[in-house]
């Protein structure tokens, strides 16, 4: 079974989804890392982010590999054997992905990797494209919102927490108002919620509640409700 969760910055797909991955018994992609991680190397490479030829053919030839965290610490990216779990949640990525993702090469190469992963057993995925592109077939799709105030409230604390990223909460605020209108905007595979997802805006609801819906959903359809 594929749970996809699709959304913008910072309305708390991820934690949602290590959750709901955690209750259910599901493994849990995060495709945003693999993005973020083509991002890193490309930075790390000194390959331009408007050569979709070249960051393509990264994209193609780079191993992304998640790995279990240590003492219950995130989980570990890696790319090309390097563990990018701390450097691809800097503000200098934040900037740098959505220029990245845009690119048709790059969604080639990581949807291939994604498709291949989730078919592997039952997955919560966490994206921006999941139920519409990725896995348009995937059982339950959620589209997780909330005001922009509200996710930027939230990825302060996350970057406070994680002690990495921008604690300062316009310029957080910011960030995500342009990643936001760079990934809906985008010709390929843009932020947008599927036809058939199920909208939760998060903004009012607690965090068990978000977790309790999406749970539900899923009980209910592997129930045949
Ligand atoms: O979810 P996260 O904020 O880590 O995603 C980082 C970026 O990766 C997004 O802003 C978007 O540009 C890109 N992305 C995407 N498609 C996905 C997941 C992430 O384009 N499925």
């Amino acid at each position: 079974m594929i749970v996809a969760i699709d959304g913008p910055s910072g309305a708390g797909k991820s934690s949602a989804s290590k959750a709901v991955a955690a209750k259910l018994g599901f493994a849990c992609l995060d495709t945003g890392a693999m993005y973020r991680s083509i991002a890193w190397q490309a930075l790390h490479d000194g390959v331009a982010l408007d050569d979709g030829e070249a960051l393509g053919a990264l994209a193609r030839s780079k191993p992304i590999d998640f790995a279990p965290g240590e003492a219950g610490g995130p989980q570990r990216v890696l790319i090309g054997g390097i563990d990018v779990t701390r450097d691809i949640r800097t503000a200098e990525i934040d900037r740098s992905v959505s220029a990245v993702s845009a690119h048709p090469q790059v969604r080639a190469a990581l949807v291939d990797q994604q498709r291949r992963i989730g078919r592997a057993g039952d997955y919560v995925v966490e994206g921006r494209d999941i139920g519409t592109a990725v896995f348009p077939d995937a059982e339950v799709k959620v589209f997780l919102t909330a005001s922009n105030e509200e996710r930027a409230r939230r990825r302060v604390a996350q970057n406070e927490a994680r002690g990495v990223g921008s604690t300062d909460f316009a310029s957080v605020l910011a960030d995500i108002e342009l990643r936001d209108a760079l990934d809906s905007s985008r010709a390929a595979s843009p932020l947008k919620a599927a036809s058939d997802a199920v909208v939760i805006d998060s903004s009012a609801l607690s965090f068990d509640e978000v977790v309790s819906a999406i749970c539900d959903l899923a009980r209910n359809r592997k129930a045949g409700c």
